[in-house]
């Protein structure tokens, strides 16, 4: 059995300089044809050495083969126009131009299959794969065909199914379906959020996981944060709904944030995978600190089920930053379990002593 608080990271990190230009989301493709392909897979590479070297048990990608966690995925469907953008509002918060869905949306061949297979192939560790969640990517388009939410999120959800299955077969531990949605519209996540969510997760045997965020360090984000109050109860929402739900994992923010920890008592029966790492700040958390979230959150879920984590993807931070809030967050774990052995150990002499 593996120890407890085995450490993973919610999926991004930034990519190589001559690769994609830095600090930048959508940043375009610095290489072209075979090259963009073996640079990217190059850039996978790197940030396996750079997770493993850091302590991360379950590792990912760090989301190096895509330009972006929602539009790479929908680039590769049908029923999308990449041409013609229109603009919406995105999660109630900023403007964006974006795609819009002009005809049924349909998967013709996989996506990250390749992606995944060559991931399984890199590391001998235990590996994730992130997919956006439905409701986040209906969030991300303009829809000109369907007229209806739900009825758009139900076709992403029969899509990523069938992506997540194959993925699935090539080896992979964990599939994570990314949804920040569900921290806005509370209404639709009760009414068919959760159910389209697992409808994409529908018959997978490995773990699956859902990550709901309040987002990257970018402005939009950080001035939607300043209206939030001091204590941020969204996810006192969706928590219940999920503990309810056939999803195994939940990932959310608790470093650095207004989020009230008590929260994470909502998921009783769920694998629990805490933020220990602010992904807003280029300020590198201490191992000390990491340890002291970790050590409020098992106050609500016991270790086996307690994950340390990031906040959110790492993307939009220097290279150095983030290797280095990687390596905090490993030294942060190896701290709390250093705790949970020396108590248990305690309590094994005492029990001794009393026989
Ligand atoms: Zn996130």
């Amino acid at each position: 059995m593996p120890s407890p608080l085995q450490t993973t990271i919610a999926g991004s990190l930034p990519k190589p300089a001559w690769l994609s230009p830095p600090a930048q989301l959508w940043a375009p493709w610095l290489l072209r044809d075979e090259r963009l392909v073996e640079g990217k897979r190059d850039a996978v590479r790197l940030a396996l050495l750079d997770q493993e070297q850091a302590g991360i048990d379950i590792v990912t990608d760090g989301e190096q083969t895509r330009r972006h966690f929602v539009t790479t995925f929908i680039e590769n469907l049908e029923g999308v126009d990449f041409e013609h953008k229109r603009t919406v509002h995105i999660r109630n918060r900023y403007d964006a131009e974006v795609p819009v869905v002009v005809g049924a949306v349909a998967r013709r061949h996989p996506v990250f299959v390749d992606d995944a297979r060559f991931l399984r192939a890199a590391t001998t560790h235990r590996i994730k794969y992130t997919l956006p969640g439905p409701m986040t990517m209906v969030d991300t388009l303009y829809d000109a065909h369907y007229g209806s939410r739900e009825q758009l999120a139900w076709a992403f959800a029969e899509i990523l199914n069938d992506e997540a299955r194959a993925i699935e077969a090539e080896g992979i531990d964990v599939i994570q379906f990314d949804e920040p949605a569900f921290n806005v519209y509370f209404d639709e996540v009760r009414d068919w959020g959760v159910r389209a969510l697992e409808r994409a997760a529908q018959g997978l045997r490995c773990n699956t996981a859902v990550h709901i965020c309040y987002g990257y360090g970018i402005q939009a984000n950080i001035d939607w944060k300043k209206t939030l109050g001091a204590e941020w109860r969204q996810y006192e929402n969706t928590f219940p709904l999920l503990a309810g739900s056939k999803i195994d994992q939940v990932s959310l923010e608790c470093a650095n944030s207004h989020v009230p920890l008590e929260l994470i008592a909502l998921l009783e029966g769920k694998d629990v995978l805490v933020g220990a790492i602010d992904v807003a700040t280029a300020r590198v958390e201490t191992p000390e600190e990491v340890a002291a979230t970790i050590r409020a959150a098992l106050k609500y879920v016991s270790p086996e089920r307690l994950y340390p984590c990031t906040n959110c993807g790492m993307v939009p931070l220097s290279r150095e930053v983030a290797r280095a809030k990687l390596r905090a967050l490993g030294a942060g774990a190896e701290l709390a379990r250093r705790d949970l052995r020396r108590r248990a150990t305690r309590r094994s002499r005492a029990a001794r002593g009393a026989v």
